[in-house]
């Protein structure tokens, strides 16, 4: 039996969980937490729709949480295979089921206290679903593979990793099942890049596949092309400067905040922008650049011949400073100076931005840089969205710094792009092309777009549906 089934990112774009059974083997492409709502997002998370001790091995494309937050879990849950990604993939995915682990505990922590303090039967206190032993546990099944170098999963089941372009060390995956007549190959996007992403390589083309799973993400939306994002980061940080202002960038800790250190390097070498104080201000935005400090092999050429090895590294310049005590962090609210501000959480939910915040919202000389995607209900979105009023630690703040939106910054590829990457695929073996990780507007959006384009078959995968390979 040949088969996919989606046991997570259908119809949705969290908790990636692919099944894919090749003549009795079992296979699990990404292990990803579903986030959302809190008690929702918990129960999905707290087991899983198959037995892990049934599969054979497991397929990470890339270190993001919604694509490896459950690969500890699923260790503990008795699976006993190798996990195989690229060696950045690896290095990230620690760091990230390392930091969820954190979370976690400081999370049920914080509500067994309050409970203690003032009990509340509406409270509930959910259990951290792992640890930090149970992280290192799942690092030990990671199998580090790099691109282009087949590896056999089991019988008659081969895999070769291409490069996603999405983030350092993301990557696609494709098997061949069986050989000669019989063989099949298939092919999953996991996430897929952009192509001109600063420090990263484009999205590879897949070799020929029967059968693609393919994400749908921005199935129906355009980003502004990727090359305009340095010359609108130089425009923002020039008017701010000028007002005697700082810029405030609220950025996910991994990728994004290394994307926005290469730019304000070279800025910064080309005499673009005015010489001022840079901060990085998280301690997992530190520990991910160091990680991308070890991973020259992920570089495109343009970064490798810009940055050679002995030439210095893209993510350290002169008034470049990373900031890791907490100490050092509330000492930047009293420098009176303009100056650039990159900190977590990326949507502005939790960590130091907030505080960046408090001190800078009402300030009509500051930027606010809005670089990410952010979700509803957050505060990332009301500042995004252009609001006058925004509360903070649950104090209310009006916001008079300018707020600007680049459009340009996205890791993923827009519907144009998608469908762009699959019409260079040689398509005369496709059978059929499978839709996952998107909502269903841009599902139904990409599926008539790859129609029109002559892809003959496509499915938008649902919840727990197998699809049978023939
Ligand atoms: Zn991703």
């Amino acid at each position: 039996m040949r088969a996919i089934t989606a046991f997570g990112a259908a119809g949705e774009v969290t908790g990636s969980k692919h099944l894919l059974e090749a003549d009795g083997a079992r296979i699990l492409v990404d292990c990803g937490v579903f986030q959302g709502r809190r008690e929702e997002a918990y129960r999905k998370n707290s087991s899983f729709p198959f037995d892990p001790a049934s599969m054979a091995a497991a397929v990470n494309s890339h270190g993001h949480l919604d694509h490896c937050g459950s690969y500890p879990l699923l260790a503990k849950k008795g699976f006993a295979g190798d996990i195989v990604s690229t060696s950045a993939t690896r290095d990230l995915a620690a760091l990230v089921m390392m930091d969820s682990a954190h979370i976690q505990a400081h999370d049920s922590g914080f509500l067994e206290k309050q409970q203690r303090k003032r009990p509340q039967p509406w409270r509930k206190i959910m259990a951290p679903l792992f640890d930090e032993r149970d992280v290192n546990a799942a690092l030990r099944h990671y199998v580090a593979v790099d691109y282009g170098r087949p590896r056999q999963l089991a019988d008659g089941v081969a895999l070769t990793l291409y490069d996603a372009g999405h983030i350092l060390g993301s990557a696609m995956a494709r098997f061949e099942i069986g050989a000669g007549g019989g063989g099949l190959a298939v092919g999953f996007t996991g996430d897929l890049g952009r192509r001109n992403m600063p420090i990263i390589r484009d999205p590879e083309t897949l070799p020929p596949v029967d059968y693609l799973v393919c994400e749908s993400t921005y199935g129906d939306r355009l980003h502004d092309p990727m090359e305009t994002a340095m010359d609108d980061l130089a425009e923002a940080i020039k008017g701010t400067a000028a007002r005697g202002g700082r810029v405030i960038i609220p950025s996910f800790a991994v990728e994004r905040t290394q994307e926005l250190i290469y730019f304000l390097h070279k800025l910064h070498d080309a005499g673009r922008i005015p010489s001022l104080p840079v901060y990085v201000d998280s301690p997992m935005a530190v520990s991910a650049t160091a990680i991308f400090r070890a991973h020259p092999e992920c570089y495109d050429a343009e970064t490798a011949r810009d940055f050679p090895f002995a030439g210095g590294s893209p993510f350290a310049f002169d008034s470049l400073h990373y900031v890791t005590s907490a100490d050092e962090s509330k000492k930047l609210n009293d420098l009176a100076m303009p100056c650039i501000i990159i900190a977590s959480s990326g949507m502005c939910e939790g960590g130091r931005i907030l505080h960046h915040l408090v001190h800078g919202v009402s300030d009509p000389r500051n930027t606010i840089l809005i670089v990410g995607f952010m979700a509803g209900h957050t505060l990332g979105r009301a500042l995004a969205d252009k609001l006058t009023q925004v509360k903070i630690f649950g104090e209310p703040y009006s916001v008079k710094a300018r707020v600007k939106i680049l459009n340009s910054f996205s890791a993923h590829a827009d519907w144009k792009e998608i469908v762009s990457w699959v019409s260079s695929l040689d398509t005369r073996r496709l059978k059929a092309v499978f839709l996952v990780h998107g909502e269903p507007a841009a599902q139904a959006h990409l599926k008539a777009r790859l129609l029109e384009k002559g892809i003959k078959r496509v499915e938008i995968l649902a919840e727990g549906e197998s699809v049978e390979l023939r």
